[in-house]
């Protein structure tokens, strides 16, 4: 029995009133949001942090993987593609020209591995991945954000969704200077870990992993002949920077609940500080590493999963390599060659709220799916469609579940979007 203490009821102050409200500010936030604006309606983003990418900045997984299926096909286009362009501009991602995509010329497989382009069991090809700077792409989404005249609200930590039977008036935020609500006709949860759907009462799945702990180091002599010596890091944009994929799975002593403070404080104590040892060790040990510096540690722990939305379809192992006529993205497949799942609109729709969306690393699909799902080019596609959906609802007043898909699928694709398999 959990002891528990009342509280005085309260008025809280409503700060703003708008059509959509997107709520998480990473990368499929940033893509639902700006989504949302494009289509006319009036949108604001609220984040928790002073920053936007979540883990795809925050979290240091500065790696999209993958926009393409393996085949040499691209699979993820629209406001994903659109980020990759605009890091390209300032000459801050790395990737394979498309003449090299599918390519199983050796060398060039293992350039990109180098790069950490290429994943998972070979026969290996090169892929349409992507490496690029962190501090670039805050910079790159929040240019997104406010080219697109998104109401942004850094600092803002959504805790209460507001709901009056199967609607969600909106949602209640702490920040600062209090606590405050931000009124919505739609609400897009793009918080990674489903805070809104769950506090809402919708039915969800969740797990428990080895966090991880990404992190870069700068002033590597030769990064060539010290990844060929040691191996698990890559080339980074940077010059004689790289970047570190660290991850805690045997080497801390359980797995953790990503929503439980106690848990995370446990993780982020212990990650760190084994983390600052092997930097210790690299620095002693690895040539090259001699007079080489720690650039930065990942401030957000890497989550690879935490809450599962289980809403009006859940996206299942089987289904791979099968089509549905409410498509609205496609994944990409890191692991597996040639396989990729189509991402059914009902799979964004949880579960007695009308007029809620999910999007990113948090849509109803099984643990398996969740693998291909919650990488960021296909977080960012469902987000762009799930902002999409959204503005169109808010426009027509009707529930989420009713948007029109011919409508929602054609504007997709008019945007650049790849919504069905090749
Ligand atoms: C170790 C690891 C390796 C990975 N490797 C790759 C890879 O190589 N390539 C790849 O493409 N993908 C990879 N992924 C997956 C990918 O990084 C994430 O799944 C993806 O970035 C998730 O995007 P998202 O926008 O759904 O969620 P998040 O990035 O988690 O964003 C959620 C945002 O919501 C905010 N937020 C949360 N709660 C609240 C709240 N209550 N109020 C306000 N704001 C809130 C957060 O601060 C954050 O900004 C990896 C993930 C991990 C953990």
């Amino acid at each position: 029995m959990v002891k528990t203490i009342g509280e005085a009821a309260r008025e809280t102050p409503v700060a703003i009133e708008t059509q959509v409200l997107v709520v998480g500010g990473g990368s499929a936030g940033v893509a639902a949001a700006v989504a949302a604006a494009r289509e006319g309606a009036d949108v604001v983003l609220a984040e928790r942090y002073g920053q936007l990418g979540g883990l795809a900045t925050g979290g240091l997984i500065i790696l999209l993987l993958t926009l393409d299926d393996g085949a040499g096909h691209q699979v993820v286009g629209g406001l994903c593609g659109e980020l990759v362009d605009r890091l390209r501009r300032r000459g801050a991602a790395v990737a394979p020209p498309r003449e090299d995509w599918n390519s199983p010329d050796p060398a060039r497989v293992a350039h990109y591995q180098r790069w950490g382009l290429v994943w998972g069991k070979g026969p290996h090809r090169v892929r349409y991945s992507v490496a690029y700077d962190a501090e670039e792409a805050k910079f790159a989404l929040a240019q997104m954000v406010t080219d697109a005249k998104v109401r942004l609200l850094l600092h803002s930590w959504a805790c209460d969704p507001l709901t009056d039977g199967r609607r969600l008036r909106g949602v209640a935020f702490q920040g600062k200077s209090g606590r405050f609500a931000i009124l919505a006709d739609v609400v897009v949860d793009t918080t990674g870990d489903g805070d809104l759907y769950a506090f809402a009462g919708c039915p969800f799945a969740s797990e428990k992993v080895f966090p991880w702990l990404w992190f870069r180091m700068g002033g590597v002599a030769d990064v060539e002949a010290a990844i060929a010596a040691k191996g698990w890091f890559f080339h980074t944009p940077g010059e004689g920077r790289v970047l570190f994929p660290w991850g805690s799975t045997g080497r801390i002593e359980r797995q953790i609940d990503a929503t439980s403070p106690e848990d995370l404080t446990y993780a982020e104590l212990e990650c760190r500080r084994m983390v600052m040892a092997e930097v210790d060790q690299l620095r002693r040990e690895l040539p090259g590493f001699e007079r080489a510096h720690l650039c930065d540690i990942a401030t957000q722990l890497g989550i690879t999963e935490s809450r599962r939305l289980v809403g009006e379809y859940v996206l299942a192992r089987d289904d791979a390599d099968k089509d549905f006529a409410d498509a609205i993205a496609v994944t990409g497949n890191w692991t597996k060659y040639a396989t990729t799942y189509a991402i059914p609109y009902r799979s964004l729709l949880p579960r007695g709220i009308d007029n809620l969306l999910a999007a990113g690393r948090c849509i109803s699909v099984d643990h398996r799916v969740h693998h291909s799902t919650k990488e960021i080019p296909p977080c960012m596609a469902t987000g762009e469609a799930a902002g999409l959906a959204a503005a169109i609802a808010a426009a027509s007043r009707g529930a989420v579940k009713d948007v029109p898909l011919d409508e929602l699928r054609a504007k997709l694709r008019s945007r650049g979007a790849i919504i069905d398999r090749p």
